[in-house]
């Protein structure tokens, strides 16, 4: 018998429910295959929200996602709510929703397809075939530390200050998420931090350690200063398999790696929670590009990111690795036989537009299946 599996869909705005109607033609194929019935539930999130209830989140939607299996979004954002006020605006829908969810880990892997190799700002030898992780801690660190602000230095100007703050609990969590994707992978973790110079880090450092000696002594683990990690990156980014880090550094070092993938339009993210009393784990999978309002409504936006994220959740969530794996194959399939949308397309290749890039995955995977 089928296991049931219940979706929060939010298609967001912009381009949303256009990468989302694509993504759901293979959704449907992998229900096709009997072992798993999805319930999907469409819910709003962003402008679109705001646009019906005057708020850019609703109670109803939170407790929606709270009960759901896992959460599956698509992009919010436009010019015309830039001028709300800040409690309106879409990003804070968004930001509620993750803070809701308890969602501590962000998973952003980097993965160089074969046929996109020379998309990548860097040498294509150097990420051919690249696939690393990193997991950033995503609620806690100088985003959220207290004390924060600004205060007048009267006859001098102002000072802003922040505070960088991680205690065990906080690194413990996402640690253990890190060593447990590792474990799943390449069984490599390198954990990064600035213990040279904060104690912040220093505390960081021995947590991770310590949680290494005690429960995950199979995983290979070592430890990198920041910026290391960012010359290593570009570098010879193949050395890493699963990176851990703190907030800030994650911000950036995640954004760097992307882009040696080429097109924002293949980029997927995780960002996972604890799990409940029934080992049922927070998540939310969402692409890392916005809602492109200069593209949105034309139907040329790729929709890849996002059949990317919910492939991720099918691994993460629905524990459906072979499926996953196939979705990856037929992806890759259909980029090496030249089927690009408008971001990835080759000189001489003629753009295909977003529901036949999805079409021509759901064909692919047809024919694998088979
Ligand atoms: P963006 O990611 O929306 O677009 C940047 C560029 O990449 C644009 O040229 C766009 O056309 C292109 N692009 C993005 N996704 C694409 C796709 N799937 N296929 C093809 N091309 C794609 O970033 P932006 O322009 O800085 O922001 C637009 C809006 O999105 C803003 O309101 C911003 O606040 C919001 N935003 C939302 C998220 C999110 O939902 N998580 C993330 C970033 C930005």
């Amino acid at each position: 018998m089928a296991v049931v599996r219940k979706i929060l869909s939010l298609a967001g705005d912009g381009i949303g429910p256009e990468v989302m109607a694509a993504t759901r033609k293979v959704m449907d194929w992998v229900q096709s295959t009997g072992h798993v019935k999805f319930e999907v539930t469409e819910g709003l999130i962003g402008g679109a929200s705001y646009d019906v209830h005057k708020v850019p989140l609703t109670d109803a939607t939170i407790a929606q996602a709270k009960t759901s299996d896992a959460v599956l979004l698509a992009c919010i954002g436009g010019p015309q709510y830039d001028t709300l006020a800040y409690e309106l605006r879409p990003e804070r829908g968004l930001l509620r929703l993750r803070k809701e969810m308890g969602l501590f880990a962000n998973l952003r892997p980097a993965i160089v397809m074969e046929a996109l190799a020379t998309a990548s700002s860097l040498k294509a030898e150097l990420v051919r075939n690249l696939d690393i992780m990193i997991v950033r801690e995503l609620i806690g660190g100088v985003y959220f530390g207290e004390p924060r602000g600004i205060e007048d230095l009267p006859g001098i100007g102002r000072r802003g200050f922040n505070t960088q703050v991680y205690s065990t609990p906080e690194i413990i969590r996402v640690a253990r998420a890190a060593f447990e994707l590792a474990r799943k992978r390449g069984k490599k973790l390198c954990s990064v931090d600035k213990a040279n110079v904060l104690e912040s880090s220093v505390v960081w450092r021995d947590e991770v350690t310590k949680l290494h000696k005690a429960e995950y002594s199979d995983i290979d683990l070592s430890h990198m200063y920041v910026d290391n990690c960012a010359m290593q990156l570009v570098r010879n980014p193949k050395q890493f398999d699963v990176i851990v880090t703190d907030n800030l550094f994650g911000d950036i070092l995640s954004d760097l790696a992307s882009m040696m993938t080429g097109s924002l339009g293949m980029l997927p993210s995780a960002s996972l929670g604890a799990a409940d009393a029934n080992g049922r784990q927070a998540a939310l999978y969402e692409p890392v590009h916005g809602s492109a309002p200069d593209i949105a409504g034309k139907g040329i936006a790729n929709p890849l990111a996002m059949i990317t994220s919910f492939n991720m959740m099918l691994r993460y969530s629905f524990s459906m690795g072979a499926e996953a794996d196939l979705i990856d194959k037929a992806m890759q399939n259909v980029l090496s036989a030249g089927v690009r949308t408008a971001d990835i397309v080759e000189p001489g290749q003629k753009p295909v537009g977003t529901l036949e890039m999805a079409d021509a995955v759901v064909a692919e995977l047809k024919r694998l299946a088979k």
